[in-house]
């Protein structure tokens, strides 16, 4: 079904508001059912910097916006210590709709959601995607591996051609549960990775010159 849609949208105005609109009415899974609102995401459409995240919780179920609840305001501390303004971000999940109980989204539910994620990422462009936790990270990298074994080590997301840079980091969730600060501590870990992701960004082209960003090989510092 939501191939059907992003043909026609693809043929109309491509833009992110454009797929928003049906986007908010989508049936596609099961969790249509237990939603209140589909997040659709939200930030700068032009955005260098994408971040992904599993699905929306309580509070972005309530609001319609991801990444307003408790992880949602540790995320915001996380970029703001890296002076990255969250207005410069496009941020997302990769599915739009409340898993009950917050769990993680189910294999088919990734599958029926991905098609608004892929089409977010070819009108935005980003130079960099940070997936958060495991789920965004084994969709984007096509890995199985767990996000302790792939956090801090860029990948390459090629679902859509030229590849694009993604650096895996701990979810939001996790450091509210584990907020261990000490060297080697899931915090210490997250303020290199978004150090790291802050560098980059510096060091990038304005995104019109088409570059491709060469992924340095950094495994856990
Ligand atoms: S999670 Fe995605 S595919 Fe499922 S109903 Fe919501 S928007 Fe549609």
């Amino acid at each position: 079904m939501i191939s059907s849609v992003v043909q026609s949208f693809e043929a109309s105005s491509p833009d992110l508001e454009h797929l928003r609109v049906p986007c908010l009415t989508c049936v596609a899974c099961k969790l249509f059912e237990t939603r209140r609102n589909v997040v659709f995401g939200e930030g700068d459409p032009d955005a260098k910097l994408m971040i992904i995240g599993e699905g929306p919780g309580e509070d972005e179920d309530r609001t319609g916006r991801p990444f307003v609840g408790r992880g949602g305001q540790l995320l915001d501390q996380i970029l703001s210590a890296a002076a990255i303004p969250r207005a410069s971000v496009f941020i997302g999940n990769i599915v739009k709709c409340r898993p009950p109980g917050n769990r993680n989204p189910e294999p088919d539910e990734v599958i029926a959601c991905d098609g608004w994620l892929l089409e977010q990422i070819k009108l935005i462009r980003p130079q960099i995607i940070v997936t958060l936790g495991n789920v965004p990270t084994q969709w984007a990298l096509d890995t199985k591996l767990g996000i302790t074994k792939t956090r801090g080590q860029w990948g390459e997301f090629k679902k859509l051609g030229a590849p694009i840079a993604v650096l895996p980091m701990f979810h939001p969730a996790y450091l509210l549960r584990n907020p261990v600060r000490t060297v080697g501590g899931p915090k210490w870990l997250t303020w290199q990775d978004i150090k790291l992701v802050k560098s980059t960004l510096e060091e990038l082209p304005e995104k019109s010159v088409a570059v491709r960003l060469e992924i340095p090989q950094t495994g856990l510092f």
